[in-house]
């Protein structure tokens, strides 16, 4: 039995379900295949049946494993007739992929037949941990990063606006072979690099400054994310003492992560190290978080987080400083737990890197 099928059986005698329902767009591809927006998939001991509606129908039946590939007119009308016909009395579902609104319909159009049961478990913990082809996906995407990055840091100048160099990177990406950027790309220089979430702007890249860019692609469904930060010019003596502070965060955290450690325990590892530099109100966010199927996926690497990190789980190690009004640094790379340690899928060097400023270099 593969793992899948294992948690599926799981799942199904953990609340004594007679069919579970999964609506995530991440979770139908994984467990069937389907790269649609559209569509639902019911899974019971012996059968499972796939239900999108017209637009969807023959990529459906050229994508999705299941027993039956069936279409609605209406998503939630469909199941509810599905239930009906398979006679099923408690029905799973994952909590965080359906809204209110349709609970609430579904009650309504199955007043007798089911209840409706919210599942113990969330699919990501099982989408957590890659097998060897997810990780061929992941590393193709983490080596287009690479490819693009290569092609697009000459354009990095004083004067190249901040959109000009997302949009170059976006390109670049795109021509590729990346299917779709992984988000806003962040490019934040000089005092926006005290944004962490800083997309980029009109602003043009000045002398002396550094710039922050945080990026990434899909690669069939899988993402790739990174972050650099590179002076133009020369930048001053405060700039350069965060960007070593930050570089050293990243390089102990990766140097530490082993399975078998809780994520909290790996996020301390750099938040320590910031504070003990005296910058920890300055590092807000968490150290990372998973990738996937979706950019930011389980499990987050947070101080809160006591999940355990274990072999094939794909996760950003992504410290950073940001000071307002003077400046940031963020430094990402996305990493595998392997058996003893870990391993970089993201191959883009973090070290201090100068770019030609207007003074003499
Ligand atoms: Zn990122
Ligand atoms: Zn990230």
């Amino acid at each position: 039995m593969s793992d899948k099928d294992a948690f599926i059986q799981q799942l199904l005698a953990a609340d004594q379900l007679d069919g579970i329902l999964v609506f995530d767009r991440a979770d139908l591809r994984y467990l069937c295949g389907f790269s649609g927006s559209d569509g639902v998939l019911y899974l019971s001991e012996h059968s499972r049946i796939f239900l999108t509606d017209s637009r969807y129908l023959e990529q459906a039946r050229q994508q999705v494993e299941a027993d039956d590939i069936r279409c609605y007119k209406s998503k939630l009308s469909g199941l509810a007739d599905l239930i009906e016909e398979a006679r099923v009395r408690r029905v799973g579902f994952d909590a965080a992929g359906v809204t209110v609104a349709q609970f609430e319909e579904l009650q309504r159009l199955c007043p007798l037949a089911a209840s409706f049961v919210p599942l113990t478990q969330r699919w990501e913990t099982l989408r957590s941990i890659k097998n060897s082809d997810e990780l061929t996906q992941l590393k193709y995407a983490a080596d287009l990063n690479c490819q693009a990055f290569a092609q697009v840091v000459p354009l990095i100048r004083p004067g190249i606006t901040e959109r000009d160099i997302a949009l170059e990177l976006e390109f670049a990406l795109k021509k590729l072979g990346g299917e779709t950027n992984a988000f806003d790309f962040i490019v934040a220089s000089g005092v926006r690099g005290a944004l962490p979430h800083g997309v980029a702007s009109d602003k043009a890249i000045c002398d002396g400054e550094l710039v922050t860019i945080d990026f990434g692609t899909r690669y069939q469904g899988y993402y790739s994310d990174e972050t650099l930060t590179v002076a133009v010019g020369e930048v001053g003596g405060k700039l350069r003492q965060i960007f070593d502070i930050v570089l050293e965060a990243h390089d102990s955290a990766i140097a530490a992560a082993k399975p078998g450690m809780r994520a909290c325990d790996l996020d301390a590892v750099a938040r320590d190290l910031i504070a003990g530099k005296g910058y920890g109100d300055f590092f807000g966010h968490g150290l990372g978080h998973g990738v996937g199927l979706e950019v930011h996926e389980f499990p987050p690497l947070t101080a809160k987080n006591e999940a355990i990190l274990s072999a094939g789980m794909v996760v950003t190690i992504e410290p950073g400083i940001y000071l307002p009004g003077v400046g940031g640094v963020r430094i990402e790379d996305t990493i595998v737990m392997s058996e003893t340690g870990c391993e970089c899928l993201t191959s883009i060097p973090k070290q201090f890197r100068q770019l030609p400023g207007t003074g003499p270099n």
